[in-house]
């Protein structure tokens, strides 16, 4: 499979040249045209495969229709730095729409901007866990997931492993936050856990795994 043989608009198959990826890499020939159905995905591919443009390219993709109050998709990661890094990835493939892609850097800028009063339009928000737990336990809430029809969870086995024992009802939180019932989970993870699996298999219905 060609990037060209991917069902995305033109615009994306440029900028994906304009990035010098000539060959959609494993993981992305197999992730792309599960997210591009919408369906739900587990995918275990380590760090350096490609991984962060196979869930970009389709979430960038399905994001052209009319645009809504707030923000659209949500990643959640590990580290501010890797945050940062999936944010200029994103710049780089939706390049020409014009896209509003935030990183959480300012907690106290994102106390004000966010909330339920805000009016403004976002699409892809990307940030770890505990900066979005933060504006959500704010009374009321200082930001509303209510839009989001993509949640990504990039570096699973990171995010669940035993140091970050809270993130599990960190998670739960921000999936009940999202409540779009036609919302969909991408999991991405470097390796198989059984906990990260076992979440899986008990918040995605009909989820597809994928394994490079
Ligand atoms: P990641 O696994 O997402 O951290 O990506 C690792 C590196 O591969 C990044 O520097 C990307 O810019 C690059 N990359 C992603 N997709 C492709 C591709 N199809 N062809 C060549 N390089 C790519």
């Amino acid at each position: 499979k060609t990037f060209d043989e991917f069902n995305i608009a033109p615009d994306l198959i440029e900028n994906l040249k304009k990035c010098g990826y000539s060959e959609p890499t494993p993981i992305q020939k197999q992730a792309v045209p599960v997210m591009l159905e919408g369906r739900q995905l587990l995918s275990c591919a380590p760090t350096g495969s490609g991984k962060t443009a196979a869930f970009l390219l389709p979430i960038i993709n399905g994001l052209k229709g009319p645009q809504k109050k707030g923000f659209r998709a949500l990643i959640l990661c590990p580290t501010r730095e890797l945050a940062k890094q999936t944010q200029r990835e994103c710049l780089r493939l939706s390049e020409g729409r014009e896209f509003r892609v935030h990183v959480i850097s300012k907690i106290k800028k994102a106390l004000t901007q966010y909330g339920p009063k805000s009016n403004k339009k976002y699409d892809i928000l990307i940030a770890t866990p505990n900066r979005i737990c933060y504006l959500l336990k704010q009374d009321p809430p200082a930001l509303s997931l209510a839009n989001i029809e993509w949640v990504v969870i990039d570096e699973a086995d990171k995010l669940f492993e035993s140091g970050n024992r809270g993130f599990r009802e960190q998670l739960d939180e921000i999936i009940a936050a999202c409540t779009l019932t036609t919302k969909k989970i991408a999991m991405f993870s470097a390796t198989y856990t059984p906990v990260v699996a076992k979440w899986c298999v008990r918040n995605m219905k009909g989820l597809v795994r994928v394994t490079v």
